[in-house]
């Protein structure tokens, strides 16, 4: 059984191979956990509303049910030795209900922090790293004073619930403006007051980029710095290294270490950052879990970002990851699984994952590959001249 020690908070000593690890939510992210944990000898239980989900595929027992079923997760609880979840989404309090019952190393401050923008925000400023310009803005008032003092362009966004772009608005001009204020009357019509909202300055980045930093509660490791690019506010494809030179990726480390310390994190840790064109580094937004820019670490790194996370969460210790070779990582959304099924057999080096969902539909992310390589620029090039990913261009 494994010893789940007091003082550190539910913190595991060290998970022992057959020790069950519950994971709340069943998609991609939670299947290349459960696939980490299962070598490890772990076994898998899956809290998810859709049966078969893909977890299920790879889990030894899943529960059919909404995420935040306080019972379902009593259950999921009562059948696991350690808690984890694979999306920031999940009820903390409910997390918290069943603390007496389950090792959730991660523990739920972290969830707290990364689940509010501007709790967030307020965390990483306060470890010393640079966010966009911010402003809390709980109505109309505080929009036009917030807008004021940031000036246009600027990017307003809910404090909970946003992903991908969505819950967020680029305002570039009073039109913008008007919008808001329109859409906020006929809300207000409905009975629906004004979300709770952050105003950030618009960032004018070079490139996004992002880092992955895991703990084990004791021990920090941080991933390399690798370079993304989005479409329609999805990602869309990873360049790893990010090749932008020695003393940004240090700079980037020495960030994800700080803000994993703060967090006295276990597990892994996902920062999303815009690289400005000086060098300096901006913090977008963190993740606190593993994340679509790090699936390039299955094949490039000598540990991945899922088993960084088991290992992490199992209290074991952690080894420096290290990049064995460059790599780049592409998105299969729902239009794209066609034609790259098609071009697959012309393809050796593509290396294919799929997640095993049901339904295919547009911009569902459905799969990736990753393809490694001594040249990732001139590699995304030939990627993209496959025509697979010509919807994005
Ligand atoms: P988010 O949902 O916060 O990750 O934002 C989605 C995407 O919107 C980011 O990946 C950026 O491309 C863009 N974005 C978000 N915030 C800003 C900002 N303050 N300035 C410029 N672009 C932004």
């Amino acid at each position: 059984m494994p010893s789940l020690s007091e003082e550190t908070g539910g913190r595991i000593d060290h998970l022992e191979p057959g020790a069950v690890i519950g994971i709340v939510g069943g998609g991609q992210l939670g299947r290349m956990m459960a696939l980490s944990a299962r070598y490890h000898g772990f076994r898998i239980g899956v809290l998810d509303p859709t049966p078969d989900c893909p977890v299920d595929q790879v889990a030894d027992f899943q529960i059919v049910a909404d995420y935040d079923d306080q019972d379902a997760i009593r259950q999921l609880a009562e059948r696991s030795d350690v808690l984890t979840y694979e999306f920031e989404n999940v009820d903390a309090d409910a997390l918290d209900k069943v603390r007496d019952q389950v090792a959730i190393p991660q523990g739920t401050d972290l969830l707290r922090t990364t689940q509010d923008r501007v709790h967030e925000k307020t965390f990483i400023n306060k470890h010393g790293a640079a966010t966009a310009r911010w402003r809390q803005v709980d109505g109309m008032d505080d929009l036009e004073k917030a807008l004021d003092e940031l000036g246009y362009p600027a990017v307003l966004k809910t404090r909970t619930g946003g992903y991908d772009g969505h819950g967020q608005v680029v305002l570039r001009s009073q039109e913008d403006l008007d919008q808001v204020v329109e859409r906020t009357r006929r809300d207000e019509a409905d009975g629906q007051g004004f979300p709770p909202s952050i105003l950030e300055g618009f960032v004018d980045f070079a490139c996004e980029a992002s880092i992955l930093v895991t703990g084990n509660g004791d021990r920090y490791v941080a991933f390399p710095l690798v370079r993304n690019d989005h479409r329609h506010n999805i990602l869309h494809m990873t360049l790893a290294p990010a090749g932008v030179g020695h003393e940004v990726e240090e700079e980037a480390r020495q960030l994800a270490l700080r803000l994993a310390e703060g967090f006295e994190l276990a597990g892994t840790l996902a920062i999303e950052l815009f690289l400005m064109q000086d060098g300096s580094l901006v913090v977008n937004e963190l993740a606190p879990r593993p994340h679509n820019s790090g699936h390039y670490t299955i094949e490039a790194c000598s540990m991945d970002q899922f088993d960084a996370h088991i290992r992490g969460i199992a209290g074991w210790p952690l080894d420096q990851p290290r990049l064995l070779s460059p790599a780049v990582m592409v998105n299969v959304l729902g239009q794209h699984v066609k034609p790259v099924l098609k071009e697959l057999t012309a393809h050796p080096e593509w290396n294919l994952h799929d997640y095993g969902k049901a339904e295919v539909r547009t911009n569902r992310k459905m799969g990736h590959l990753t393809v490694l390589t001594d040249d990732p620029q001139a590699t995304a090039r030939d990627l993209e001249a496959t025509g697979c990913w010509d919807d994005l261009r």
